[in-house]
């Protein structure tokens, strides 16, 4: 990449880590986007570590070097003050199933990850059978992209707030080498891409600083600490919902609360819905040549982008240096 410049298409948490990845391998770097910051999805993400083990990038071996590069990455950054990157440790409940309490995406890469104690298991009402105890990291996007941004600007990089509705739009804002689509669910109508499906979830923000342990059960239920604890959640295909769901609201709380009886409904702030970028068949990092743009995909990271989005960075910015090699024939 050194010398070439490059154009990321998205500001969310997977545009802002292919931006500075590849402005590390001497790229000049431009972004290109429509929302920063708050009002992307990876803003509301609670931003926990943490791949479902059915999560899929290219191949089964590809998705485990990517996940480990991922961890690593955010790693370092964790004794950076401001980037919003901590570790943070919790368990996994399950009454219908041992393996639900395991990851093989997860146990490799992180320093703990084991049976939980009978102690441990005592401490959740409810008849949980099995149960694991891990340690992971905690990237929380409200704070991890206003650092990112600012690291992108230190190095010289631009940002240009614009819609583009065609891979040829880009060309009014420069002469690129290369534009890597990193617009998330924006993706689907950009490429006209069918595997695309809005997944929304819903969850609520909660003032509960005693709660230090994330806590995952079954459901789709999870709470998980950070500035406010992230108590969750719902999982809606087809759904392209904004605005909060009552009814979804009531069960999430009623399933959260059998999880932890502590939860008070005067701790909670707000709630919000997102929509996750889920794509059919997985994470698509490719490259394509559109009316002689070089492009490099990098989206649908469905409900793991935050854990993900360092790893397809790196896997987008080899496919780009390949894509920019001059030819040998
Ligand atoms: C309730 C909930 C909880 C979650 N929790 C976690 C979690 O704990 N851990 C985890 O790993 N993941 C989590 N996720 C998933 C995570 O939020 C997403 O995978 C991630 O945010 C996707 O990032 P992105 O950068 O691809 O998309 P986005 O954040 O949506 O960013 C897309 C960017 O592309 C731009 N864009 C799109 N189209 C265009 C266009 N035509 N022109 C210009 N710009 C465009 C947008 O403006 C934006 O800047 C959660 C999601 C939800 C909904």
């Amino acid at each position: 990449m050194e010398g070439s410049s490059a154009c990321v298409l998205g500001a969310g948490v997977v545009g802002l880590t292919t931006a500075l990845l590849a402005q590390e391998r001497g790229a000049k770097v431009t972004i290109l986007a429509d929302k920063f910051r708050k009002e992307t999805t990876s803003d509301g993400a609670a931003g926990i570590f943490r791949p479902s083990p059915s999560f899929f990038i290219i191949s089964p071996e590809i998705t485990k070097e990517l996940i480990h590069y991922s961890y690593h990455y955010y790693k370092k950054l964790s004794v950076e003050i401001d980037a919003g990157v901590k570790p943070v440790s919790g368990y996994f409940l399950s009454k219908i199933n041992p393996s639900h309490v395991r990851n093989h995406l997860l146990e490799d890469v992180v320093p703990e990850y084991r049976s939980m104690t009978e102690d441990e298991m005592n401490q959740f009402p409810g008849g949980w059978k099995w149960g694991s105890y891990y340690s992971t990291l905690l990237i929380e996007c409200r704070f991890f992209l206003p650092w990112a941004e600012k690291r992108f600007n230190e190095r010289g990089g631009i940002i240009i707030e614009a819609s583009i509705s065609s891979f040829n739009d880009v060309k009014m804002y420069g002469n690129f080498d290369v534009v890597f689509n990193c617009t998330g669910y924006g993706a689907k109508f950009l490429c006209n891409d069918h595997k695309m499906v809005p997944l929304s979830g819903q969850i609520y923000k909660v003032d509960a600083p005693w709660c230090d342990k994330f806590i995952y059960g079954e459901e789709d239920t999870y709470i998980i600490p950070g500035y406010l604890l992230t108590v969750g959640g719902s999982r809606h295909f087809e759904s392209f919902r904004t605005k909060p769901c009552p009814n979804d609201g009531a069960a999430i709380w009623s399933r959260a609360k059998a999880l932890l009886p502590q939860l008070s409904p005067m701790q909670i702030r707000r709630q919000w819905v997102g929509v996750r970028p889920y794509r059919d068949g997985g994470v698509r990092v490719q490259t394509e040549i559109i009316n002689g743009i070089k492009v490099v995909h990098n989206y649908g990271h469905g409900g793991y982008g935050v854990t993900s989005a360092p790893g397809t960075a790196f896997h987008a910015l080899q496919l780009a240096e390949q894509l920019l090699a001059p030819s040998k024939f």
